[in-house]
């Protein structure tokens, strides 16, 4: 139980007292140079639970796939992506800006290319259109509700892309979500792609950072790519000693997360006005339409409604649209704490 129940994300989560012990004990150099054995030991970590040759600590998911893009890709060339996916909408369009790639985003039915789109968007040798440099995937997807793919599905994709000589990059911001949710490895995903990104800032609970995973090869150009745009950090083991509890320690926890998400989507679906999809709670996040009689107008003005009024019984959750609010459970939500939240929702949503 805690006095305030935050479920606006799970970027929200603080620091765990073994996180802290370790950031104070970590053994640090400078990892510009390429000597900060804390760093090294988080990257080789992850690298070995995704089965990949190397890894790279950075600052955020967006540096992490803005390496990721640049390093995969020439000026010129064209990224296919999906429409709602984190890279097209949330990241500043930074590939673009530095990499100097066109995004290709495609509309998709729950977030996920199919091999068919990726063939239809693949672009023929032709001197009038901008060559196809690479295909991103995004597992768990963020927009969609942190709704999972299966490493089959990614295998087709990818080999698709693979086939047209088009490498492919992971957007796995949430990646061991979908691994405890499937109950499969991160290798069994990472194995059919390129590289993938991983946040251990999100549900798994480390203050700052992403973990880029890949071969050697991309791993040396995505290096470069950090340290160009201002990304190299010098004693970083301070905060990668985290990261390094974040893997060994809340990975598998995860599944009470889900637990809890799936508890509060079932306890709102019961309530009057809110639209909850139940198939799309796979995970940690619980997104929800509100309805009003009324029409458009009264339903954004009830969904006000409720995010204030969630406020002032001390549940905070998150509008992500005009009628849509989202909660996110994570290490910091416990199962008090979702029966406050419905209990919350359950006064407002009645009145
Ligand atoms: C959070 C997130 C990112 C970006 O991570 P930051 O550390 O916030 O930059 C990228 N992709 C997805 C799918 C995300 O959910």
């Amino acid at each position: 139980m805690h006095d305030i129940v935050d479920l606006r994300s799970d970027t929200l989560t603080l620091p765990t007292p073994e996180m802290r012990e370790a950031m104070a004990r970590a053994e640090v150099g400078d990892d510009v140079w390429e000597e900060d054995p804390t760093v090294k030991r988080l990257e080789a970590m992850a690298a070995e639970r995704l089965g990949t040759e190397a890894g790279l600590y950075v600052a955020s998911g967006t540096l992490g796939n803005l390496a990721s893009v640049v390093s995969h890709t020439r000026a010129g060339q064209e990224v296919v992506l999906d429409l709602d996916s984190h890279i097209f909408n949330y990241e500043v369009a930074g590939s673009t800006v530095i990499g100097n790639v066109q995004m290709r985003p495609v509309k998709t039915a729950r977030g996920f290319l199919t091999p068919e789109q990726v063939r239809e968007a693949l672009r023929p040798p032709n001197i009038h259109v901008p060559p196809t440099g690479l295909v991103c995937l995004e597992n768990t997807h963020n927009r969609h509700g942190g709704t999972c793919c299966t490493p089959e599905e990614i295998e087709a994709v990818a080999a698709v892309a693979h086939g047209a000589g088009v490498p492919v990059h992971l957007d796995g911001a949430r990646l061991f979500n979908a691994a405890v949710a499937l109950r499969r490895s991160a290798s069994d995903f990472a194995r059919h792609v390129d590289s993938v990104t991983f946040c251990v800032s999100k549900g798994l609970g480390a203050p700052v950072g992403s973990v880029v995973c890949g071969s050697r090869d991309f791993i040396a150009r995505a290096r470069r790519v950090r340290k160009m745009v201002g990304g190299g950090m010098r004693q970083a083991g301070v905060i990668a000693a985290a990261g390094v509890v974040a893997l060994e320690r809340m990975v598998d926890r995860l599944a009470e997360d889900h637990a809890n998400a799936r508890r509060l989507a079932e306890g709102l679906a019961k309530l009057p006005r809110l639209r909850v999809d139940l198939a799309s709670v796979q995970t940690n996040i619980v997104i929800f339409g509100v309805e009003h009689p009324e029409g458009p107008g009264a339903a954004q003005a009830a969904t006000t409604g409720l995010v204030t009024g969630c406020a002032a019984r001390k549940v905070k959750v998150h509008a992500i649209g005009p009628a849509s609010i989202r909660c996110v459970t994570h290490k910091d939500v416990d199962a008090d704490d979702i029966e406050r939240a419905l209990e919350a929702f359950g006064e407002l949503a009645s009145k």
